[in-house]
């Protein structure tokens, strides 16, 4: 069975074309600036990789297009369109309506109402899934919500401190994202350790941020809240703030309060905090040369994470194992390195020569082989969970 598992960004389609069970995977490609005079277009097929740049409108042709060049008759891989059984979307919010659900117009109006919790995904989700309903309309769409792999979290971990009934008809509460990549990480540490009762801490550390604490392969507890804007900090998004700091942006700065939530999201993080850029690299770089800004905010990310992994230790009583992965995780040994350092106490004791010459895009455990606690790379496949899911919404359908 043929899935296309589609993920969306603010002017990005990108995509991965499985076979199921067998879980190869038949291609990949991705649209890049959606919306410009130019978008950037990949797509590989049997290893064969081809690029181009020319404009795509929006994300629905973004998805006519990959379509395209799947069923291309020299370079493509399917025949027609119908060998796909369904689209899977590594969707992102739609409140009580969470976990892995077919496309419908209530999951569609509400993830249309919801998205003040997640601007930069909402929107297109929505839209595009509307628009290939329609151009499609007997292709099953799929939608796998990064808030399903959270739902087994208890309340006392879940519940914000606020009236009762605003969780309940407002359903404000801790939600949790990276579901697909906290799901992926801890089915992978039970076929890597050969056993499924272990307490393991998820880090997703990338362009966005989330720890994840997991008992029996579910989650307990996770560092990301209502919106995927809160926790850690992120590449560009403030992560945990007091909205009583609200008042005094408002009348300081003039600017309205959905202009300060966009700063918010746009200009803080490891941008906002360090002045030099978003991309984690960069700012490593900035640091290494001596820019106070930089290492300031590099040492506010660490220690962020390390307050979220001292919690999570707590709330899962010690650890199996701890995981590095996404962009950051699985190529900053300097990040790995500091989130690690002086942790002998908790059992955990990083190799560094294992951690600091480990080969790009490698799973590999980067522990001492005395630590008590494993600490591994592992890169995430967010898009195989969401294959997989699809698989099995479709199976119930
Ligand atoms: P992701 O969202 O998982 O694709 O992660 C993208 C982010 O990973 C980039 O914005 C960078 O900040 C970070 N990143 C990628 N490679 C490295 C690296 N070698 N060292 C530090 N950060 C990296």
């Amino acid at each position: 069975m043929k899935v296309l598992v589609a993920n969306l960004g603010s002017t990005s389609f990108k995509y991965r074309l499985y076979d199921l069970p067998s879980e190869t995977q038949l291609a990949r490609g991705g649209i890049d600036r959606i919306g410009m005079a130019a978008s950037a277009c990949f797509v590989e097929i049997n290893g064969q990789k081809q690029e181009s740049t020319l404009p795509v409108a929006d994300h629905a042709a973004a998805v006519g297009m990959c379509l395209e060049q799947l069923t291309h008759p020299q370079h493509g891989c399917l025949k027609s369109v119908e060998e796909v059984a369904a689209i899977g979307f590594k969707a992102v919010f739609a409140g009580n309506m969470s976990g892995v659900r077919v496309v419908t117009d209530e999951l569609l109006k509400k993830m249309e109402d919801l998205s003040d919790i997640a601007p930069a995904h909402n929107p297109m989700y929505a839209k595009a899934m509307r628009q290939l309903r329609s151009a499609f309309p007997k292709l099953p769409l799929v939608a796998a919500l990064e808030t399903g792999f959270h739902e087994t979290i208890p309340p006392e971990n879940r519940l914000y401190a606020i009236p009762y009934e605003w969780s309940e008809e407002f359903e404000i509460k801790r939600w949790g994202y990276h579901g697909a990549s906290h799901r992926y990480l801890n089915t992978r540490m039970v076929q890597l350790l050969g056993r499924g009762d272990l307490k393991v801490i998820t880090c997703h550390l990338g362009g966005s941020n989330s720890l994840c604490a997991a008992r029996d392969g579910k989650s307990q507890a996770t560092s990301m809240g209502m919106s995927p804007q809160t926790g850690l900090l992120h590449n560009n998004r403030v992560g945990d703030f007091d909205p009583y700091a609200l008042p005094i942006l408002l009348r300081k700065t003039g600017r309205t309060l959905e202009q300060l939530l966009e700063d918010l999201s746009s200009k803080g993080g490891l941008l906002g905090l360090s002045g030099v850029s978003q991309d984690a690299r960069d700012v490593e770089e900035a640091a290494a040369k001596g820019n106070a800004r930089a290492q300031l905010a590099l040492d506010v990310f660490v220690a962020s994470i390390r307050q979220y992994l001292g919690a999570y230790l707590t709330v899962l009583g010690g650890a199996d194992a701890i995981v590095f992965s996404a962009g950051i995780g699985e190529n900053s040994s300097l990040i790995r390195a500091a989130v690690c350092k002086n942790m002998e106490w908790a059992g955990i004791e990083l190799d560094l020569a294992k951690n600091s010459s480990l080969p790009r895009g490698s799973e590999s455990r980067i522990s001492t082989d005395s630590s008590r606690v494993q600490v591994w790379v592992v890169p995430t496949n967010e898009e195989l969970v969401v294959a997989r899911q699809t698989v099995e919404a479709i199976g119930k359908k």
